[in-house]
């Protein structure tokens, strides 16, 4: 499925999702990266141990999530857009979502958008919770939105 259309399979993201058991101890990183490509900032950006060494630069990144803590450092480093951070003991009927996000103009703290699946599609409205820009750092802006529980592993963008 990833190959021809880009979205990966409910099986493919169910594989990089933690257990309930970790998600129910506070925020993890996921890493959606699901392709061989000569890549690794994700590995050199975590100081907590958490993703693997990479043995050869082709590899897939492998991440124990005990040792995350969901600090969203890989995130921003991500070339690819690749990693969240899900916060599943936000609230009682909603998950923070922390994306990566490199749409102009960012949005505004507080304000309503657009919850997408991996394949643009709506699917609810979600709030913004936070926005960190670090461009000046040349790093990728983070948006955190607030995600009814329902959607934790089909929201993963949102449009304006
Ligand atoms: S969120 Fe932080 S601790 Fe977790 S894998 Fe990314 S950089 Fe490491
Ligand atoms: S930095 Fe992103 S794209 Fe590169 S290997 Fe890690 S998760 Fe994949």
């Amino acid at each position: 499925m990833l190959e021809g259309t880009g979205v990966p399979t409910s099986g493919q993201i169910d594989s990089v999702f933690p257990s309930d058991e970790r998600l129910s101890k506070g925020p993890v990183a996921i890493i959606e990266c699901y392709q061989n490509i000569p890549c690794n900032p994700c590995y050199t950006a975590c100081n907590r141990n958490a993703i693997k060494k990479f043995e050869d630069i082709n590899d897939l990144p492998e991440i124990n999530h005990d040792n995350c803590n969901g600090c969203g450092l890989c995130i921003a480093n991500c070339p690819g857009l690749a990693i969240m951070v899900v916060d599943a003991g936000y609230s009682e009927e909603e998950v923070l979502i922390k994306i990566p996000y490199e749409f102009i103009p960012l949005p505004e703290q507080g304000s309503i958008v657009k919850g997408l699946n991996r394949e643009g599609q709506y699917i609810c409205d979600v709030k913004v919770v936070k926005v960190i820009n670090s461009k000046a750092l040349d790093r990728t802006p983070i948006v955190s939105i607030a995600v009814p529980r329902e959607y934790m592993k089909v929201v993963r963008n949102f449009g304006m």
